[in-house]
């Protein structure tokens, strides 16, 4: 049997006292691909960003490896460690070069062996095509390699699970292609387990094994990847659909 990696059980938010996430329930298994679509403002960063407690759910449960989370600070640490997440405004740090933005999770969060570490992410560099670039700052980057740095930066920790929000869409459509061609890599070769936000519907088609469609903070449908392009259950994500073309 796939070992489940994540589940996530009536799972509601508020911001205030207004309600954005409404009893969501979804489960991901090892090496799959979840993509989770809808429109603006349905809800979809705030549930991925409560997946990794960048934001605190009000009421749920989240299982990790199929064990429960008690949601203190020093558990979120702990899992944030096994979930790595690139999100659409590149956050690389700026007064650090490639190289260092890519060690410092693995050297001061997980303590590894510098050298080892350093080894570990040229390979990651030479794996993206930007060996070159070890030195160089954010700022001298494009869009498009600062985003394939980011994605790397969260392989370096070597976690169990993705997020990905949105992390083309900010950039220059010629950009879009290598930042896509990476993630589908990590899902093809390295059996990555991710749950992706997007607005790229042919790349979602192509690499989705489940959509979860959300509209406004309500799971509407939960639909094989396939099916779901084709053959949408409900009328609102036909709807969506349609808009996106
Ligand atoms: P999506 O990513 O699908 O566009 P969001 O998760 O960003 O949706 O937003 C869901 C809802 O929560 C929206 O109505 C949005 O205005 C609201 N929201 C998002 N972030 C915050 C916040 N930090 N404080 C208050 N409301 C928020
Ligand atoms: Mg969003």
């Amino acid at each position: 049997m796939t070992k489940e990696i994540l589940r996530i059980e009536k799972l509601n938010k508020f911001y205030d006292k207004r309600q954005v996430l409404f009893n969501i329930d979804f489960s991901i298994k090892q090496g799959e691909v979840l993509a989770l679509l809808g429109p603006s403002g349905s809800g979809k960063s705030t549930l991925i960003r409560c997946l990794n407690g960048l934001e605190h759910f009000s009421s749920g449960n989240l299982f990790f490896a199929g064990k429960k989370l008690v949601p203190t600070e020093k558990n979120w640490q702990r899992l944030r460690q096994k979930i790595g997440m690139v999100f659409q405004s590149y956050d690389l740090f700026p007064n650090l070069n490639v190289l260092d933005n890519i060690l410092l999770g693995p050297t001061k969060v997980q303590k590894k062996n510098h050298d080892q570490a350093k080894q570990e992410a040229i390979s990651l560099l030479q794996r993206i095509g930007l060996t070159d670039y070890t030195a160089a700052y954010p700022r001298q980057l494009s869009g498009g390699q600062k985003q394939r740095i980011a994605i790397v930066r969260a392989l370096a920790l070597h976690p169990e699970l993705m997020l990905f929000d949105e992390v083309t869409a900010s950039l220059d459509p010629e950009m879009v292609r290598g930042v896509l061609e990476i993630i589908k890599e990590l899902s093809e070769k390295d059996n990555m387990t991710m749950i992706i936000v997007t607005h790229e519907m042919n790349f979602a088609e192509q690499i989705a094994d489940r959509v979860l469609f959300l509209d406004d903070g309500h799971v509407l449908e939960e639909t094989d990847g396939k099916q779901f392009f084709v053959n949408a259950q409900t009328k609102r994500a036909r709807e969506f659909l349609e808009s996106m073309k």
